[in-house]
């Protein structure tokens, strides 16, 4: 399992990515829509990991609700594993809590899904696998 990406949440995609882009020194991919949370996704390659900035386009993306209650910031800590689908069976067999019980399709066509806070010390873990 390796880290693959910090999801930060931003209220400015526009603001933000001129910023990160100064302190980086990389270019950040195009926007992406995903429909599923209602959110513009960018992402800057770093050499070990990605940051993945998200600005919701809705108030009831959970990254808007999330920007109302806590403010900007990081909102998750991705990790790449080699088989989702089999690591939240066993996840859930050892009693972790899970916001997403089978995967869905996140940004990049990646499939992707979220532990709870609950089990995690309140850190939002989501786990990501390349579709095969
Ligand atoms: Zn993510």
């Amino acid at each position: 399992m390796k880290l693959a990406h910090l999801g930060i949440a931003v209220k400015s995609l526009d603001d933000s990515v001129k910023i990160f882009e100064k302190i980086f020194k990389v270019k950040a991919t195009e926007k992406e829509y995903v429909d599923e949370q209602k959110v513009n996704v960018r992402k800057l390659h770093l050499e070990n990991c990605d940051l993945e900035l998200l600005e919701g386009t809705d108030p009831e993306s959970p990254i808007s609700k999330y920007i109302e209650k806590k403010g900007e910031g990081i909102h998750h800590v991705s990790f790449e594993v080699s088989d989702i689908a089999g690591s939240l069976i066993e996840l859930k067999e050892e009693g972790i809590k899970l916001i997403n019980e089978t995967p869905r399709t996140g940004a990049d066509d990646m499939l992707i899904a979220f532990l709870h806070p609950k089990s995690t010390n309140s850190i939002l873990i989501e786990f990501t696998q390349k579709k095969k």
